[in-house]
């Protein structure tokens, strides 16, 4: 069975979509495991950052059970499974009073929080809990703390032995030229090798991808203008340069 992680309901499918449709009409078993899922905890204070997510995704109180039905619907037409776990996406994690951990973007993307250590922990043992033998996580390309933390858990599974595949972010990597070659150059200096994996995905299977994708509607207004735009894009990124992942084929020793 291929395990696809996902940060958050839609990473699995916009970055792999392809590749999982590929996959689950050989029929491989495919489970994406989508592990910032939760609902948001009842005492956080909002901020500015939580408020701003809401408008942009157009949905009030329950943001995370709308993205649950989108990942559920989207993961149903490329055929896979999809599995729930109840931690709160990175604008939404706190402290005991309620104080954000990560209170703007430029947080989640350039600082990491030390309690965040403990959903590393139990994510390994989310992970145990499934029979795979593929294991597929984000690269982090962009920089996302919730994609560093899910890669992280798989760089610990890859560095005991398991077969471990990160994949690019996309749309992150499409964004900036730079994304892919800045985390590569993070894992370099771990001493973390890894081999490209290229997967090429006809039309056919980039019609479906693109059917899948077009389920996120809360996401669709934070990377495109609007469901065209998003289906160009993929279109034209996919056939042009496939699905990439990078097999983790050595690993020196950690930080
Ligand atoms: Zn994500």
């Amino acid at each position: 069975m291929h395990l696809f992680l996902a940060p958050h309901p839609d990473d699995a499918v916009m970055s792999c979509g392809g590749q999982i449709a590929i996959l689950t009409k050989q029929r491989q078993r495919v489970m994406i495991l989508t592990v910032m899922a939760g609902d948001p905890p009842k005492h956080l204070h909002p901020t500015a950052f939580t408020r701003e997510l809401e408008v942009r995704w157009e949905v009030a109180a329950t943001p995370f059970a709308v993205r649950r039905d989108e990942d559920a619907e989207a993961a149903v037409k490329v055929g896979a499974g999809v599995r729930f776990l109840d931690n709160a996406d990175a604008p939404y994690r706190c402290d005991a009073e309620g104080s954000a951990y990560y209170p703007d973007w430029q947080s989640v993307i350039s600082t990491y929080h030390p309690a965040d250590d403990a959903l590393i922990e139990r994510l390994l043992t989310d992970i145990a809990r499934f029979n795979w033998q593929t294991l597929h996580a984000p690269l982090a390309a962009g920089n996302h703390v919730d994609h560093r933390i899910v890669r992280e858990a798989a760089l610990r599974i890859a560095a005991s032995g398991g077969n471990v595949q990160l994949y690019e972010d996309y749309p992150y990597a499409a964004q900036d030229p730079k994304a892919v070659s800045v985390a590569q150059a993070d894992l370099a200096k771990r001493g973390i090798k890894l081999r490209e994996i290229r997967h090429q995905i006809d039309n056919a299977v980039i019609n479906a991808k693109i059917a899948a994708i077009a389920c996120y509607r809360t996401q669709i207004s934070t990377f495109w203008n609007n469901i065209e735009g998003m289906a160009a894009a993929v279109r034209a990124y996919t056939a042009e340069h496939g699905e990439l992942e990078w097999q983790i084929s050595e690993q020196g020793t950690k930080d």
